[in-house]
């Protein structure tokens, strides 16, 4: 590799305005250290900086890229909505198309409603559930994330948990009073708080297959006791999928388990890597949603044309050519070959897979929760990730974040993957 110094000098001045010289806490590298490659280019499976390097790309925007950087469906749909009009505040078809492909491929949405961040998303979900029910709990799972909105930054996972503040200041006590936080995979503790508060839970939010505190997977049987669960009781089930939907299979991890959720948000893939997200579920739940009912919920950008387009082309694409299957069979060669690598280096890894996202756990147990995941081994897993770096792999720089493969990554982009993984490996075990 080159040096980064180009990339530092200009990360020395983003410092100077603005927070971190980032403006999503995770790019800073903070919790790894060093400086982060400034991204000039992204081309299929590579990004290119600006000291002249290119990667292997595993964090593909934090998800959205299923088709990779700057696919020609997708860029070429953009060109020609930007040509037309960058937004109109107006309804469009193409916002209809959007809407009617992603009932189609997320069968347990009969409505669904554009917004521009998966924070959004899960924010008017929770509203939404709380409006219906009248009322006031919900229930997430520590170690998930679903963005940043108050109600929500309560044991956070993500960058929430990668930089110490899972309870970030600034929510106030009231806020975070109403959100009640359970282990995730330990149905007895969910049991528990609904023995206790059943009658006052608005909703459970949660990640079916956690990507936020690295890929956790859920426990036999343990989705559809959820679902029962928060049926007896009357309250809602909200699946958050913005990372899992259309990665870990097409129809997201509840069509993997077989669980119909009330609501579901979706993000990243939704949007070919616009800004795109939404919430839907079942019609009477959504004709609460104003205009048609009074739960109040709008955006100025929502549905945005070139973001529509992205989104129809990306999503289009997917499905003609069974992009999800095809990526979780070449997942399962990546991670086979890491996990070998790790292997022959005598290093304990686990490396859960699902569809294209994978974790390296630099752990020795399978790690099933919050607890098993902050209890890995952070040391070994930034030398992993420097040297990984160093020979061109560019992964998520925390180890509570998930990988990603894209239709771009070939043949040879997993066998220098494998290599150089060979090589980080073998630095963690002399270390
Ligand atoms: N929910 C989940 C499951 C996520 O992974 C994320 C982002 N990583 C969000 C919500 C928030 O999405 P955004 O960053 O677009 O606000």
């Amino acid at each position: 590799m080159n040096t980064l110094s180009k990339s530092s000098s200009v990360f020395a001045e983003a410092k100077l305005y603005i927070p971190g010289g980032v403006n999503s806490p995770v790019r800073s590298f903070r919790s790894v250290g060093g400086n982060p490659p400034f991204i000039t280019r992204g081309e299929g499976s590579k990004l290119y900086d600006l000291d002249g390097n290119n990667y292997i790309d595993y964090v593909l925007s934090y998800g959205p890229l299923l088709l990779g950087h700057a696919h020609p469906v997708v860029t070429e749909a953009v060109q020609e909505a930007a040509a037309k009009g960058t937004s109109f505040g107006a309804p469009t078809g193409a916002e209809v198309a959007l809407a009617k492909l992603v009932c189609e491929l997320v069968p347990s949405m009969d409505m669904v409603r554009m917004v521009n961040s998966g924070t959004e998303a899960t924010m008017s979900a929770i509203r939404l559930a709380r409006a219906y029910t009248g009322r006031d709990c919900i229930v997430k799972f520590i170690g998930c994330y679903h963005g940043h909105s108050d109600a929500l930054l309560v044991h956070a996972g993500s960058g929430a948990t990668t930089f110490g503040v899972p309870d970030s200041p600034g929510v106030t006590k009231g806020t975070a009073e109403t959100t009640l936080s359970v282990p995730f995979n330990d149905l007895p503790a969910l049991e528990n708080v609904f023995a206790e508060k059943g009658k006052e839970i608005a909703a459970v939010i949660m990640e079916p297959t956690p990507g936020n505190m690295g890929l956790v997977l859920p426990k036999d049987g343990y989705l559809q006791a959820i679902r029962k669960l928060t049926k007896k009781y009357g309250s809602l089930l909200i699946i958050d999928e913005v990372m899992s939907g259309f990665r870990s299979a097409q129809g997201g991890s509840q069509s993997l388990y077989h669980i119909e959720p009330d609501i579901t948000c979706l993000g990243k893939v939704i949007g070919g890597g616009l800004p795109v997200a939404a919430y839907g579920g079942k019609r009477e739940i959504m004709n609460w949603v104003s205009p048609v009912g009074p739960m109040y919920q709008a955006g100025t950008l929502s549905g945005n044309p070139l973001a529509m387009a992205a989104g129809i082309a990306a999503l289009t694409y997917m499905k003609e050519n069974d992009v999800c299957a095809t990526l979780t069979k070449r997942n399962a060669e990546l991670t086979d070959a890491l996990k070998a690598a790790a292997d022959a280096a005598g290093v304990p890894v686990q490396v859960p897979r699902l569809g294209s996202m994978f974790t390296v756990f630099f752990s020795e147990k399978e790690v099933t929760n919050y607890e098993d995941a902050t209890a890995c081994n952070l040391d070994a897993f930034r030398i992993y990730f420097h040297s990984m770096l160093e020979q061109g792999v560019y992964l998520p720089p925390s180890q509570f974040e998930t990988n990603f493969i894209s239709l771009a990554h070939s043949d040879e982009d997993f066998a220098k993957t494998a290599a150089a993984a060979k090589v980080a490996f073998t630095k963690v075990a002399e270390s």
